[in-house]
């Protein structure tokens, strides 16, 4: 049996497992992201976690996928840009220099985007030829897959959906540095923003939504209007490349009922009349379908000997 070594880094957690031909992952273990220590320190933390894994499970795995925070380009597998929650990070080879601390070949990509493949073949989308993946959480982001192929980008930049402009963002700023875009009104943290200016009071998007669930009729509003926005970002996506269906993941697609009816009921408004079947379902495979989308990502680059542009 063919396995591979899948890794998913964020900002807080990095996780890995064994992955098999079938997506199947044992020996899955995490750890929280040591974000504030630096590049070497990550670095440190994953190979720690990658040798706990391998250690615990009898197969010996041919390869590492490892689907990381940042803008990874499809080339070389160099960090070539990253948000605040991961200082440092921008610049590290990430590619060359996990490949020779773990003594085996590497793919390295872009998290969202290792996500959505993991959905899009072995999750919500299997059997789908073209797959619209969009995620929802700290920020907005995505991927396009069209016959178990990602669309990447020339810098690897592709799915960056959460920085189209919106009509209902107009004026708001944005963590890329830009204005009006739909991440500054429809991720948890423009959610929960939009309540304080209602005069509310919260700590974090859940909270907002559990007022929400409690009655408070402005935390409501503030989900109903973040909510909203994406749907109509959805519905114009569709219209644009009329995918086979829709995968809502990240944080918020976990939030409840509510925020789930609200983005399909204002993408479907959003679709051309033609186009409004379009399903939008969950995603299926949990805090695996990155770890999963990197290791089917290496699975399809091999054959790839160390030391080899990716
Ligand atoms: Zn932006």
């Amino acid at each position: 049996m063919t396995a591979i070594l899948g890794i998913d880094l964020g900002g807080t957690k990095i996780a890995a497992g064994l992955v098999d031909e079938s997506g199947a992952v044992s020996g899955r273990r995490s750890v929280a992201t040591p974000a504030r220590d630096g590049a070497a320190a990550v670095l440190a933390a994953i190979v720690e976690l990658a040798r706990e894994v391998i250690g615990s499970v009898p197969d010996t795995p041919v390869g590492c996928g490892i689907g990381a925070a940042g803008v990874i380009d499809p080339v070389t597998g160099d960090v070539l840009s990253a948000t605040g929650s991961l200082p440092g990070w921008s610049g590290t080879a990430l590619r060359t220099e996990l490949s020779a601390l773990l003594d085996l070949p590497v793919l390295a990509m872009n998290d969202v985007q290792a996500h959505s493949l993991g959905e899009a073949v072995r999750g919500a989308g299997a059997g789908h030829s073209s797959v619209l993946t969009v995620a929802a959480g700290t920020g907005i982001g995505g991927a396009l897959v069209v016959d178990g192929s990602l669309l990447r980008g020339r810098h690897g930049a592709a799915g960056h959906y959460g920085h189209i402009v919106s009509a209902d963002a107009v004026g708001r700023p944005c963590p890329c540095g830009g204005t009006g875009h739909v991440e500054s009104v429809a991720s948890g943290p423009a959610l929960r923003n939009l309540y304080l200016e209602s005069g509310g009071d919260a700590a974090d998007a859940r909270e907002v939504f559990a007022l929400a669930a409690t009655g408070d009729q402005r935390a409501q509003a503030a989900i109903d209007r973040a909510a909203t926005a994406l749907g109509v970002l959805i519905g114009g996506l569709v219209n644009e490349i009329d995918p086979d269906l829709v995968v809502l993941a990240g944080g918020l697609a976990d939030s409840g009922d509510s925020w789930t009816s609200c983005v399909t009921a204002a993408a479907r408004r959003e679709m051309l009349p033609l186009l409004r079947g379009c399903p939008i379902v969950p995603a299926r495979l949990g805090s695996d379908s990155a770890l999963v989308g990197a290791a089917l990502a290496f699975e399809r680059a091999r054959p790839l000997p160390k030391g080899t542009p990716q």
